[in-house]
């Protein structure tokens, strides 16, 4: 059907207690991937990408693949700009049929991200699109978006329910100890923070930085009122290597039919195993 925005699906999300994850894809077998698991398992999803997919994919075949896999299915669903920090580039994607958008000025003085998020929540809510924002910042790595330990800071709740407040955002991401890319050492959230900012802010929490984190501690971020799950480097790592042990016993491989199946089949585990954590099976 059609690409939509995702502050519907994050409001029922919240109203029963489970969370919506966001894929992040990058070409046309990883949107299949994403689509068919979705469809086969009635799970609500957000197919995501960051402005580097983008450039990458190029923005129109981006989204005429998101809308055809729509259509194929006769599903509802999102296409979410993931980290995206100008203006002028989220215009340019909101026209080419982007619903969804993450404005990320985390790293900018609490009252220029204020600023910056409210010009961007302004834009798009004329149109009825999703605005999702992050206060703190998460450590690690994600395309070419880089924050180190001595960057990183954990949102503050009451903080946070001021930026939501300014702001108009429709969801807020957190950061409460998990990090982009792969974890060094044992991944810790601060499930009090967590509960604090909660107690305040009453739109949809977005985790980020889900790849890597034990199932018990996602499920239990979702009890405590996280809406949205953001899926990203496991998805890579299962395709990879999958493709990568085909090419070991097929050296002579040479045909993209072939090779990329065993990443596809690889990558929809991971997206099983990811819907049946945030409990949206069922819920489309
Ligand atoms: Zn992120």
């Amino acid at each position: 059907m059609y690409l939509i925005p995702s502050h519907e699906m994050l409001k029922k999300a919240q109203r029963c207690g489970y969370a919506v994850p966001a894929f992040n894809v990058h070409n046309l077998e990883t949107v299949q991937v994403v689509v068919e698991t979705a469809a086969a398992m009635s799970s609500p999803v957000i197919l995501a990408g960051t402005p580097g997919t983008f450039t990458y994919a190029g923005i129109d075949y981006l989204v005429a693949i998101c809308q055809s896999a729509a259509r194929q299915h006769r599903l509802p669903f999102a296409l979410h700009l993931d980290h995206h920090e100008a203006l002028p580039d989220i215009e340019r994607k909101v026209e080419a049929g982007v619903r969804s958008v993450m404005i990320d000025g985390s790293h900018l003085p609490f009252e220029e991200n204020v600023a910056t998020v409210s010009r961007v929540a302004q834009l798009c809510h004329r149109y009825g699109i999703s605005v999702e924002a992050e206060l703190g910042q998460l450590v690690g790595q994600e395309d070419d978006l880089t924050v180190d330990e001595k960057h990183g800071a954990f949102t503050d709740p009451d903080a946070a329910a001021e930026f939501a407040k300014r702001t108009g955002i429709d969801s807020l991401a957190v950061a409460i100890g998990s990090a982009h890319g792969l974890y060094k050492g044992e991944p810790k959230l601060d499930f009090p923070r967590l509960e604090q900012i909660r107690r305040r802010v009453d739109i949809p929490l977005v985790l980020h930085g889900a790849s890597g984190l034990p199932e018990k501690m996602v499920r239990e971020a979702i009890g405590l009122g996280v809406c949205k799950v953001n899926v990203a480097t496991e998805l890579k790592i299962a395709f990879a290597d999958a493709v990568k042990g085909y090419f070991k016993e097929n050296p002579e491989a040479n045909d993209p039919r072939h090779y990329m199946a065993p990443g596809k089949v690889a990558m929809r585990k991971v997206v099983e195993e990811k819907i049946s954590i945030c409990g949206s099976a069922g819920k489309l």
